[in-house]
C-alpha cells in the first residue's frame, strides 16, 4: 500500500516512458512544491554532497570531478559515488534523479587511465570533423564508464587573441572551423534523427552523454585575451564571429548551455536577459538548460560589491535555469526562495527553468537508467580509444618548417641512425604532454596517468641498432662528444587552465628556446612545440633549426607524434590560428589588409613533394 502522499508508479505519467516527454514534465511540474522546483535549479559540488543534503534540499544536481594533485581517481569509485547520490536522491518524494556533470574536456580527462585527446586547439588543426565526432563517442563512453551523465563541454570559444589562458580550449581563430568541429556534439550525444527540432535536447542512449556548449557567448573575443574579460563588439559582429557554433550546436540538438563569465560591451553575460532569454532561448528556440558558470552568481557580485540577492535575481530573470553554486547551497536556496516570495522572480520563471531541467533529465533517459552501468568500465583507456587519439595527434600536427633550403627537406627522420639525441623539457613529460584539465584542473608534471612520451614513442619506433640518449638539458659535453646524427627537442608552455594561462607574453618556458639553440647549432635538430597556442619564436631559433612541429597539447598518445616524424604518414595539420611574429601585432585578424603573420591561418607543410 502506497503512504500518503507518496506517488505510485501506476498513477502517474511522469513515470512512463510511453508518455511523450513533455506531457511527463508537465505531469511532474503539477506535483512539485517550490521547494522541490528551487531544489532542482541547484548544482552543487560533489565534496559538500551527502544523501542527507541531497534530500533535505531536492538538489537535481552534482558536479565535478576529481581533481586533487596527487590523487589517482578511478572511473570505476566515482561511478559508485555517483550511484550512492542517485540512490537519495531517488528516495526523495517524487523520486527525480540527479543529473551528474563534469569536465570532460579532452576526454575523461581528470581520471586515472582514460584516454585523454588533443585539446581543441590540436583538434581545430585536424579540420577532421567527423574525426571530432569519433572523440566524441569515445569520450561519451569513457565518462559514462565512470557514472557521470554530463559534460561541460564543448567550448566553441572563437579565439581570437592567444594571450588568452583558455586558447587551447578554442577549436580556432575561424568561426567556420569552430563551426564545423561542433560536430563532437553529435559524438558525445549521439546524432538525433532527421527533422529534429533545433534547439531541442536530444540523447542517443545509455553510451551518450548530456553535451553543454560554453561559454555563451564571445568568451574568445575580450579585449586583450583577458579571461572573463570584456567582449567590445556590435550585435552583429557578435553573431557573426561568435555565435554561429552556437547555431550548429543547437541544430545537433545540444541540451545544454553555459553562460560565459566574460561581459559583452560591460554587460555581465550571466545576467544579460537580452543575450540569453530574447536571443538564445526565444530567436533561436534552445529549449535545453541554461547552467551558470562555476560561482557565476557570485563572480557576478564581484564588480557590484557584492549585493548576492540582486545578483540571483538579476541570473535567474536573465534566464539561467540551473546554477552551478557549488558549495553556498543553503545560501542560494534561502535567497532565490525568498525572491520568488516577494514576487522578484516570478513562479512562471521557475516553471520554465524547471521545465528546461526535466526536459534534460527525461532526454537523457535517467528516469529509465539512473545508475551507472559497469560493462562499460572496459572502455575506460581502451586500446580503440587510444588508436583515435594517436590519429587525432598525427593529424593535428602542423609542420612549419622543414629543410633549410625547401630543396633539402629534413623530415621525415631515419629511424635506423646511429644515435639520436632527445632533449627538451616537454619529451617525457606526460603531464605537461596533456596540459592544463589533465588529471587536475591546472595540470601537473610527471606521469600522471597511463601513456606515451615522444621519448616513449621514439625509442619505440627506431632500429634495433639505433642509440636513443635523453638528456632534458643537454650538457654542452654531451653535444660536444657524442656522435648524433639528429636530434628531438620538445619545448613548450606549463600547464595551466583558465586566468592563469593569461599570458600578455605566450612564449616558450624553462629556457626552451635557449636549449633548442644550443642543440641545434651543434646537431641538425627538429623541434617540437607543445604550447596551447602560438607563442613567441626568436628568429635565431627559428633559422638554427632544421625542422619545426607545431604539436599544440596532444594528450596521452605522444606515439602519434613519432608516426608522423618519422614518415609512417604524412603531416596534415593546418594552423588554426594565426602565428603572430610579435605580441603588438595581437589580435590578428586574416581578412584586415596589412595581415603579417609569421605563418598564416591555415598554413602547414607536408613532407612528401605534391
Ligand atoms: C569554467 C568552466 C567549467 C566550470 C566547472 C569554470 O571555472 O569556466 O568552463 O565548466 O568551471 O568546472
Amino acid at each position: 500500500m502506497a503512504e500518503a502522499g507518496e506517488v505510485t508508479a501506476m498513477e502517474c505519467v511522469y513515470k512512463n516512458p510511453n508518455e511523450s516527454v513533455e506531457d511527463r514534465i508537465q505531469d511532474l511540474l503539477q506535483r512539485m512544491t517550490v521547494e522541490e522546483k528551487i531544489g532542482q535549479m541547484t548544482q552543487i559540488h560533489r565534496g559538500v554532497t551527502s544523501a542527507a543534503v541531497i534530500k533535505d534540499f531536492f538538489i537535481g544536481s552534482v558536479c565535478n570531478s576529481a581533481g586533487k594533485s596527487g590523487n589517482d581517481v578511478m572511473s570505476e569509485d566515482w561511478a559508485e559515488m555517483i550511484d550512492g547520490f542517485q540512490t537519495a536522491a531517488l528516495e526523495t518524494r517524487l523520486a527525480i534523479p540527479i543529473i551528474y556533470g563534469l569536465d570532460a574536456v579532452h576526454g575523461n580527462n581528470k581520471f586515472y587511465g582514460t584516454t585523454i585527446f588533443p585539446h581543441n586547439i590540436g583538434l581545430g588543426a585536424t579540420r577532421d570533423y567527423d574525426l571530432a565526432r569519433r572523440i566524441g563517442s569515445a569520450t561519451a563512453l569513457e565518462v559514462r564508464a565512470s557514472g557521470a551523465h554530463w559534460v561541460f563541454a564543448p567550448c566553441v570559444a572563437v579565439c581570437k587573441d592567444p594571450r588568452w589562458g583558455r586558447c587551447l580550449e578554442s577549436y580556432s581563430e575561424d568561426t567556420n572551423v569552430v563551426c564545423n568541429m561542433t560536430s563532437i556534439v553529435s559524438g558525445l550525444q549521439g546524432t538525433p534523427p532527421e527533422g529534429h527540432p533545433a534547439g531541442y535536447p536530444f540523447l542517443a542512449g545509455r553510451n551518450n552523454v548530456v553535451a553543454c556548449a560554453k561559454h555563451f557567448v564571445g568568451d574568445g573575443g575580450t579585449e586583450m585575451g583577458k579571461n572573463e574579460g570584456d567582449t567590445v563588439a556590435s550585435y552583429e559582429d557578435l553573431e557573426r564571429i561568435h555565435m554561429a557554433p552556437y547555431l550548429k550546436c543547437l541544430a545537433q540538438g545540444v541540451s545544454a548551455v553555459m553562460p560565459s563569465y566574460s561581459r559583452w560591451n560591460g554587460s555581465q553575460l550571466h545576467g544579460d536577459r537580452f543575450l540569453l532569454t530574447e536571443i538564445l532561448k526565444d530567436k533561436l528556440g534552445f529549449k535545453g538548460c541554461l547552467v551558470s558558470d562555476w560561482s557565476g552568481i557570485d563572480k557576478m557580485g564581484q564588480p557590484r560589491g557584492s549585493n548576492y540577492r540582486g545578483c540571483v535575481e538579476a541570473a535567474i530573470n536573465a534566464g539561467i535555469d540551473m546554477v552551478m553554486v557549488p558549495y553556498t547551497y543553503e545560501k542560494f536556496i534561502n535567497e532565490l526562495t525568498s525572491l520568488v516570495k516577494d514576487g522578484k522572480i516570478l513562479m512562471s520563471r521557475i516553471d520554465d527553468a524547471v521545465e528546461r531541467i526535466l526536459r534534460l533529465k527525461f532526454t537523457a533517459g535517467l528516469f529509465e537508467h539512473p545508475f551507472s552501468d559497469k560493462s562499460l568500465l572496459k572502455f575506460v583507456g581502451c586500446k580503440e580509444h587510444r588508436e583515435i587519439a594517436r590519429e587525432a595527434v598525427r593529424k593535428s600536427l602542423v609542420l612549419l618548417k622543414n629543410g633549410k633550403n625547401s630543396e633539402k627537406p629534413f623530415l621525415p627522420l631515419d629511424r635506423n641512425a646511429k644515435r639520436v639525441l632527445v632533449a627538451g623539457t616537454h619529451a617525457d613529460d606526460l603531464g605537461f604532454q596533456c596540459g592544463g584539465w589533465s588529471k587536475t584542473w591546472q595540470g601537473q608534471s610527471g606521469r600522471i596517468t597511463i601513456g606515451t612520451t615522444v621519448l616513449d614513442a621514439v625509442k619505440a619506433i627506431v632500429g634495433a641498432e639505433t642509440e636513443v640518449v635523453y638528456e632534458k638539458n643537454p650538457s654542452e659535453e654531451t653535444l660536444a662528444n657524442k656522435d648524433f646524427s639528429y636530434a628531438i627537442v620538445v619545448v613548450g608552455e606549463p600547464p595551466y587552465a583558465e586566468s592563469r594561462g593569461d599570458d600578455p607574453e605566450p612564449s616558450i618556458h624553462f629556457n626552451g628556446a635557449e636549449v633548442v639553440r644550443m642543440v641545434a647549432e651543434k646537431i641538425p635538430t627538429v623541434a617540437i612545440l607543445m604550447t596551447g597556442r602560438p607563442v613567441v619564436l626568436e628568429p635565431t631559433m627559428l633559422e638554427k633549426v632544421e625542422a619545426l612541429v607545431g604539436a599544440w597539447l596532444p594528450g596521452t598518445e605522444g606515439s602519434g607524434i613519432a608516426d608522423v616524424v618519422f614518415g609512417d604518414y604524412d603531416f596534415t595539420g593546418k594552423l588554426p590560428m594565426s602565428w603572430f611574429r610579435e605580441t603588438k601585432q595581437l589580435p590578428m585578424n586574416a581578412e584586415a589588409d596589412g595581415y603579417d603573420p609569421l605563418f598564416p591561418l591555415g598554413f602547414g607543410l607536408k613532407c612528401k613533394k605534391e
